[in-house]
């Protein structure tokens, strides 16, 4: 018999990295949800081991049925679809990949400040129906020394930060603390953030806290010349509320990554212009996912063998 972990994964990985962990350990794929309560209950207690990924998480039903848990290690940088209490109720090692995806997420985010101000996907849209045969596309916004808001200024949001130094822009930021060491100026009200800048970047943390703090009101406070941009998790803006904002010209346009209901996108942004929708791609190039995968392997592997995680989501 194997005395190699037994793990379980929820949900497909990059299969380079579910090839690399069937090396390290028994790895068992959890079955559809049709077949899920008998197989937990079958074989639930084997299992010391969970990977998972930021899209699958952990609830406290599939923790609640692994009696033997011991470590979960999940792809991605967001904890909000891991229920991170239970885990540590119940003494379990937690992993996710930070920092590594820093960089990628923030040259996405400046790519939809971008885009949305400069009409780079729309200009594209308007060659390719052939109406430069028939006028000039429209004129666009300028970026360069425009104030940018950051609503939530951890690892990613001072990304951001910096690279939007880079375009010269005035940046503020908005959070629950003052980042001591930020050199960038702190606004206590999200709203007064929102009416002072031309660009508000969301990059907080997802779940419960964070539900629905992009209101209606704080999109008013935007405008009609400002733009929204979320990099962070669809469950942070009010999408209904920002379907009508965008409908009723109160905001100026938006960028999203992220949305409430993945993969479905409401349909009205399908037909807007002035919005850019990406398939949640903001850490999704070959560099950064190849180092989250191995930060994903490393912190097993760091468990089994000192007891403990890299880089622990508690
Ligand atoms: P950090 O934990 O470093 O930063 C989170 C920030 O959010 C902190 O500044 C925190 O400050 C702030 N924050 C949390 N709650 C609130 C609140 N209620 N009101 C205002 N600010 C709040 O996380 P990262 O920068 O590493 O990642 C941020 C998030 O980005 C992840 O949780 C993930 O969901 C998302 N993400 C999305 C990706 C994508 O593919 N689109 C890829 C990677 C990450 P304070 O506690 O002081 O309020």
């Amino acid at each position: 018999m194997s005395t190699r972990p037994r793990v379980l994964q929820h949900g497909r990985l990059l299969p380079e990295l579910e090839q690399e962990l069937a090396a390290d350990c028994d790895l068992t794929l959890l079955p559809p949800v049709a077949e899920r309560a008998a197989f937990l209950a079958a074989r639930g207690p084997e299992f010391t081991g969970l990977v998972t990924s930021g899209a699958f998480g952990a609830d406290a039903a599939l923790i609640g049925a692994l009696p033997s848990l011991k470590v979960i290690s999940s792809f991605g940088v967001g904890t909000d679809a891991l229920d991170l209490a239970e885990a540590a109720r119940r003494g379990i090692a937690v992993g996710n990949t930070p920092d590594v995806l820093n960089d990628c997420v923030a040259d996405l985010a400046m790519a939809l400040v971008l885009d949305v101000a400069r009409g780079v996907t729309a200009a594209d849209r308007f060659l390719r129906r052939g109406d430069w045969m028939n006028g000039r596309f429209r004129l666009a916004q300028r970026v360069s020394g425009r104030r940018l808001g950051i609503v939530g200024l951890g690892r990613i949001g001072r990304t951001i930060a910096k690279r939007a130094g880079g375009f010269d822009m005035d940046i503020r930021y908005h959070s629950r603390r003052v980042v001591a060491d930020a050199p960038w100026q702190h606004e206590p009200s999200l709203t007064a953030l929102a009416s002072w800048c031309d660009f508000l970047v969301v990059i907080v943390s997802g779940g419960a806290e964070t539900r629905h703090l992009i209101s209606a009101d704080v999109l008013d406070a935007l405008g009609p010349q400002g733009f929204l941009i979320n990099v962070a998790r669809g469950s942070v803006v009010d999408e209904v509320a920002l379907v009508k904002a965008l409908q009723e010209g109160r905001i100026a346009g938006a960028g999203l990554d992220v949305f409430d209901r993945e993969p479905n996108v409401p349909t009205e942004l399908i037909a807007m212009d002035n919005v850019v929708l990406l398939p949640h791609v903001a850490s999704g190039t070959e560099q950064t996912r190849r180092a989250m995968a191995d930060l994903v392997r490393e912190n097993l592997r760091a468990f089994y063998r000192d007891g403990r995680v890299l880089t622990s989501a508690l």
